[in-house]
């Protein structure tokens, strides 16, 4: 008799091509209603869908703890006992289900504050269980917030099992961790022979990884800790290999589709510019990115380019000499920030010094008057105006160029594709695109997420910065702040006070931003003191005129919501205070703590926060405290928050990642992305019998572009 059922045989001949995609209610165990339940909950529809939902943990069941030593346990336990029993207190949020869980050497309190009638019905009093959880503290009492639990026969079923996370619905229908298990294992006995190798043995060899078909068995049933280890990091390695090479292959594509202006000249105006009227030397890394970009709009491909530069990195110069390269080739270039006074402050600072080369620079921005707008767009549109600065204002379609080669974004690393596309419009060819950004990506990250970009990194301050100076203080020494406040406007200088101000608590926090507002007119008094005010709910032009009386160092001190988080320059301030801190994510502190330091006054950043710290927050002041560079707050950032808050919702498809984690995995990041760039080098159509596996696999991911093959 042949080792598999008529209906196992009849499957494996229906899907005899591709045995993975067979549809998961062909698997032993589930049928039509457990598979409408596993494709709604968790999204496995085959057979590979099933193989590729990893269990997330793995648990050594040969091991158990006793309640009175989980003190000195760090980490997850496991305690055989039994509940003794339960009660349910609070109202609303606070509402939670408590069991007393005991063993032979103590009791501990079991918490659920979720699905308490579930777990209610669940649990059996008295019976002796073993649960899986992590100890934790709250209100000075231990206790164990929704731990696992199981019966001792399944516990003690196996040394090293899997752990696989599921949901109720499924848990109801027999698939909690220990259902899916079972489904795994079904589809495990029939796997010999029916997995690709995809990977070329030279590149198993090098980085040591087992063989496709074993790691997929070991990640699901290890027998050690050491097997469960290579597994993971041999399936970890391909999907991020193939992301790369993926990534790398749509570049390819994008760039030989996408022809550019050929900007061969260096010009008259760079070079004028640049030997007589910088007033300081290029830092190495300004002179590194501007060598990129003249390479890109040199090489006939159009330009893509993210630039990335911590705040007072200088990134403004390298924008103003890459945009004498586009006038140095007859072509006009155009500047675009995302606020207002940014523009502003942009536009006075490149006209002035534009001023020697008799430049013709233009300004336009949302409350451009109409009157001034019309021959505005006429010298636009003849040429005359060879640089164009301005809010979005510039995208809309009564702006027309006579010739644009080059825009410059500022200060927007979200700047989306379709925003791109409008610029696109705006000659017959797409002009070169330059984004810049104080908003650090690690590389990692940076490397996946803009595939369609070349990124440039400045990684380097302009020379005599004293670094800003950081700390962090608790509500109660607010005296001795306005001590100090007053000490350093007394030597001429001038603070910022940031309130965080977001949408859900928004009347909260209005009322924390006018009585904060009261308590400084108070502390500092007219006519001693000037305070300027600026928040969302101001008029622009009440807005526009606070920011610039304080621009113009008519008032000392700046009460401000986040508004002023983007660009502003106003060297003269050195102290920014930060009210709530542990309410900002890093990068937004990172980015406000970067409007002071401008100037060459030693300057500080105060972080202001209440007692009671979470752990994350301690971490982010902490970090703050640290370190000024922008790179490491970002990798933090990235470890606190996860890729997918990072970079915001709409890229967070490319998070679908079975097994690897962006935020864990950033040195195979790297590594798999150095293999990748060596394959197509060598193979650049991947057509070398060694790499027939990558061939089948690439072809899969690139459905949507049948000829990637002939991209030599
Ligand atoms: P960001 O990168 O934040 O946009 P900016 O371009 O505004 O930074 O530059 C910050 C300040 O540093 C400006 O006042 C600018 O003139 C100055 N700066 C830029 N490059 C250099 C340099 N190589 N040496 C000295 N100062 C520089
Ligand atoms: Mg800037």
């Amino acid at each position: 008799m042949s080792k598999y059922s008529l209906r196992e045989r009849i499957i494996r001949f229906t899907f005899m091509n591709n045995f993975l995609i067979t549809p998961i209610e062909y698997l032993k165990g589930v049928g039509p209603q457990k598979a409408e339940l596993l494709k709604k909950e968790i999204g496995v529809y085959s057979f590979k869908d099933l193989l590729d939902y990893y269990p997330f943990r793995y648990v050594d069941r040969s091991q158990f703890h006793k309640v009175k030593d989980l003190l000195e346990i760090h980490g997850h336990v496991q305690i055989k006992g039994k509940i003794v029993g339960m009660i349910e207190a609070g109202v609303g949020r606070s509402k939670r289900l408590t069991a007393k869980f005991q063993d032979d050497s103590g009791m501990i309190d079991l918490v659920w504050f979720k699905g308490a009638q579930w777990i209610k019905k669940s649990i059996k009093v008295n019976e002796e269980i073993v649960i899986y959880g992590k100890p934790t503290q709250y209100g000075g009492k231990w206790n164990i917030p929704h731990p696992e639990m199981s019966s001792v026969a399944a516990a003690t079923g196996s040394g090293f099992q899997p752990v696989y996370s599921s949901t109720e619905r499924l848990s109801s229908a027999g698939m909690s961790t220990k259902g899916i298990e079972k489904l795994v294992g079904h589809l495990l006995e029939q796997l010999s022979g029916q997995v690709e190798e995809l990977l070329p043995d030279e590149v198993r060899n090098e980085h040591r990884l087992i063989g496709r078909e074993e790691a997929i068995r070991w990640a699901h049933v290890p027998s050690s800790e050491i097997h469960a280890q290579q597994a993971r990091m041999r399936l970890k390695f391909e999907e991020l290999f193939f992301l790369q090479l993926e990534l790398l292959v749509r570049k390819k594509i994008t760039m030989q589709k996408s022809k550019g202006f050929e900007l061969t000249n260096v010009g008259d105006a760079f070079n004028t510019f640049y030997d007589k009227h910088i007033p300081f030397e290029l830092t190495n890394a300004q002179k590194k990115v501007l060598k990129e970009i003249r390479r890109d709009l040199n090489s006939g491909h159009h330009m893509n380019r993210l630039l990335q530069g911590d705040v007072g990195s200088g990134k403004t110069l390298v924008a103003l000499l890459s945009m004498l390269l586009a006038i140095g080739n007859d072509y006009q270039a155009a500047l675009i920030a995302p606020t207002e006074i940014l523009a502003i402050q942009h536009f006075e600072s490149i006209s002035e010094m534009l001023k020697p080369l008799n430049i013709n620079v233009a300004l336009l921005t949302g409350s451009t008057k109409k009157k001034a707008r019309v021959p505005l767009h006429e010298d636009l549109k003849s040429g005359e105006i060879k640089i164009l600065i301005g809010t979005h204002a510039l995208l809309e379609d009564t702006v027309v160029f006579n010739n644009l080669g080059l825009v410059v974004i500022d200060e927007q690393h979200r700047f989306g594709v379709a925003q791109r596309a409008r610029m696109w419009k705006k000659n017959t060819l797409p002009p070169h695109i330059l984004i810049m950004t104080a908003t650090p990506i690690p590389r990692t990250l940076a490397m996946t997420f803009y595939g369609d970009l070349d990124v440039s990194v400045i990684d380097e301050l302009p020379p005599g910065r004293k670094p800003i100076s950081t700390m962090h203080k608790y509500d109660s020494s607010r005296l001795r702040m306005f001590g100090f406040m007053k000490e350093e406007i007394a030597k001429g200088r001038q603070i910022y006070i940031v309130y965080p101000l977001i949408l859900e608590s928004e009347t909260l926090d209005f009322n924390n931003l006018m009585d904060g507002y009261e308590a400084i007119t108070r502390a500092f008094p007219m006519p001693d003191y000037q305070v300027s005010m600026v928040h969302g709910k101001l008029k622009p032009e009440v807005k526009e005129f606070e920011m610039n009386r304080f621009v113009k160092g008519e008032t000392q001190i700046m009460v401000a919501t986040t508004v002023i988080e983007v660009g502003v320059n106003v060297p003269n301030a050195s102290v920014m205070i930060i009210e709530s801190a542990e309410r900002f994510g890093l990068s937004q502190l990172h980015q406000l703590r970067g409007r002071v330091g401008r100037g060459a006054e030693q300057s500080y950043c105060i972080l202001m926060t209440g007692d009671k710290l979470s752990s994350d927050s301690e971490k982010r002041m902490k970090t703050m405290v640290r370190t000024n560079d922008g790179f490491e707050i970002a990798e933090v950032d990235l470890q606190l928050r996860g890729p997918g808050d990072l970079l915001g919702t709409q890229q967070s498809g490319v998070l679908d990642l079975k097994i690897a984690n962006l935020s864990k995995d950033g040195q195979i990041v790297a590594m798999t992305r150095d293999v990748a760039k060596k394959i197509l080098k060598k193979d650049p159509t991947i057509e070398l019998p060694e790499n027939k596996g990558i061939r089948s696999k690439l072809s899969e991911l690139l459905k949507d572009r049948p000829n990637w093959g002939r991209i030599a």
